[in-house]
């Protein structure tokens, strides 16, 4: 029997939890984020398509969103309901005579035997649309990797299957960031080289790379682009990795003390947070966004991880005299990044 990986994806999760909540909202643009109101700062966290396909994207600020979809409606974040239902789509999928590995709240990986993979992907959206009502896309490959990049292929509420066979006909002349885990940055630093394509790339001397993007990073792009992954699933729960607070300010700061307070305050939360959940920040990330929309990010590595509140905020405040500018704040954001 063969062994295949599925990768189960739910279509625009937060929007169509809560277009299930208010029915009278389906097909029209949906835009979740901050406290839903557009007239004050805050920026989107998820959109509907039909939202996107007015260039509404999470990230952008809520007024952007408001101009260029004014009739969009706006709702705030309710993590607590996307938690709820998330844990309903796990535990469906743990029905499944399969290793389930969460990789979000609304995406996981399942490793299953059998010689029809499409049925059981087909199975999965249909018991995940009974216990949720939600419609989700499953990816099929050989590996992790070109499940997860199935997925994308087959999306919205499809089924789609990538293979070392049909890998390159499906991704060949894709440029390198449709690879899982390949950023723009790269990409473009790929192309200064040469080398536009999924296809080159996978041609490429593992050796030059190695220049270019170190050891472990240059032979390991060539690898990607050919399709390779052979990290297992794991069914290990899953564990953030970090833990962040940051906060929009309806006024900007003006005030360098009063900023300093502020992160003071972020960072004891993020440090009670990781103490709850008894994990050891390693390195503290200050997020600064100065007025009109400038995002500059400064951390500070302890010299040995800690869940005490007042190192972790003197590291965040370490990481904040790294900004030299001294221009008007509208967000401060502390993340913990955490020891093993
Ligand atoms: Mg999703």
């Amino acid at each position: 029997m063969a062994r295949w990986v599925l990768h189960v994806d739910l279509d625009q999760f937060i929007a169509a939890v809560e277009v299930l909540r208010h029915p009278e909202l389906r097909g029209r643009p949906v835009v979740v984020g901050g406290d839903g109101d557009p007239t004050k700062r805050g920026v989107v966290s998820t959109a509907s398509y039909e939202a996107r396909a007015h260039g509404v994207h999470s990230g952008l600020p809520l007024r952007t969103a408001a101009r260029r979809c004014p009739e969009a409606v706006f709702l705030p974040v309710d993590a607590g309901a996307y938690r709820a239902v998330s844990a309903r789509v796990m535990a469906t999928l743990r029905e499944f005579d399969a290793v389930v590995e969460v990789l979000g709240w609304d995406e996981a990986f399942l490793a299953v035997e059998g010689d029809d993979p499409e049925a059981t992907a087909h199975e999965i959206r249909a018991r995940i649309r009974a216990a949720t009502e939600l419609e989700c896309t499953v990816g099929i490959g050989q590996n992790k990797l070109q499940a997860k990049l199935a997925t994308g292929l087959g999306k919205p509420a499809g089924v789609f299957r990538l293979t070392h066979r049909t890998w390159f006909e499906v991704l060949g002349d894709r440029p390198p960031d449709a690879l899982w885990g390949v950023g723009a940055k790269t990409a473009k630093r790929l192309k200064a080289m040469g080398i536009a394509t999924v296809g080159e790339l996978a041609a490429a001397d593992p050796r030059t790379l190695a220049e270019r993007f170190g050891p472990a990073i240059g032979p390991w792009l060539v690898r990607l682009a050919q399709g390779q992954d052979h990290s297992p699933v794991d069914a290990a729960p899953y564990v953030p990795r970090s833990r962040g607070r940051e906060t929009t300010y309806q006024h900007d700061l003006r005030d360098w003390e009063e900023v300093r307070r502020e992160v003071s305050n972020l960072a004891r939360q993020v440090a009670h947070e990781a103490a709850a959940e008894r994990r050891r920040a390693a390195r503290v990330i200050v997020k600064v966004r100065y007025a009109p929309f400038i995002t500059r990010t400064h951390g500070r590595v302890l010299e040995t991880p800690t869940a005490e509140a007042s190192r972790i905020e003197e590291a965040a405040l370490a990481a904040l005299d790294r900004f030299t500018e001294r221009r008007p704040v509208r967000l401060l954001g502390v993340r913990a990044e955490f020891a093993h």
